[in-house]
């Protein structure tokens, strides 16, 4: 996607305008804004470098109505502030560590029954079993990182103490030309539907809206 540079510029000045007194409420640290020519899925995201917290727009966040372009800057400082990042990151070094544990455990309890006894329906049982155990750590993730989504949303309202912006976000987000993801790659998102985000946020979905997998990360 091409965007002027003019444009570009004019967005940047806005959002560093709204992310310095955002950073003030929420009195954490931000060091800017800048565009992706990365192409994503998500909107915005945090990004942690060695000069600290930067957010990371997709260049289509560019065309976004003032108010809209606020609640998704409050959105990622709510993220920062309430450190999602830090605890999804802990969160899986824990996993990954417990992973091979359970593996091993269940290889050691189990094996022994399953060569005794020779029933198949008993081995088809362990393994469900065993899968369901390595793709736990996978859904505990994507639970708190799901809920980290609605706590930012939660926060971010806080933070711009206006209704109107989220609305203008999630007005915004309905304009886009609605695809449906893939069921499997819906379920492994780490973000709720739209749909789901708004209603849990203000209380209710206009009639229509599409649910939409572009989203603020
Ligand atoms: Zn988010």
């Amino acid at each position: 996607m091409s965007v002027p540079a003019a444009a570009i510029s004019s967005a940047l000045t806005v959002s560093t305008l709204f992310l310095r007194s955002l950073t003030e409420i929420a009195q954490v640290e931000v060091r800017g804004v800048e565009v992706s020519s990365k192409s994503s899925p998500a909107l915005a995201r945090v990004e942690r470098r060695r000069d600290g917290f930067w957010i990371v727009f997709q260049p289509r966040m560019l065309d976004a109505p003032a108010p809209a372009l606020l609640f998704v800057l409050a959105h990622e400082v709510a993220h920062i502030a309430l450190g999602h990042r830090r605890i999804i990151r802990r969160l899986g070094f824990a996993l990954m560590a417990t992973t091979p544990l359970i593996g091993i455990g269940f290889f050691a309890v189990s094996i022994p029954q399953i060569v005794h006894d020779a029933n198949p329906w008993l081995l088809l049982i362990e393994s469900v079993i065993w899968l369901a155990a390595l793709l736990s750590p996978r859904a505990i993730i994507l639970f708190v990182a799901r809920r980290h989504e609605y706590q930012a949303d939660r926060m971010a309202l806080t933070l711009v103490g206006n209704p109107h912006t989220a609305v203008a976000f999630f007005d915004w987000l309905a304009t886009f030309k609605p695809y449906l993801m893939p069921l499997p790659l819906r379920l492994c998102s780490t973000h709720p539907p739209n749909v789901a985000r708004r209603r849990a946020l203000l209380g209710g979905s206009p009639v229509g809206a599409p649910a939409q997998p572009t989203s603020a990360h």
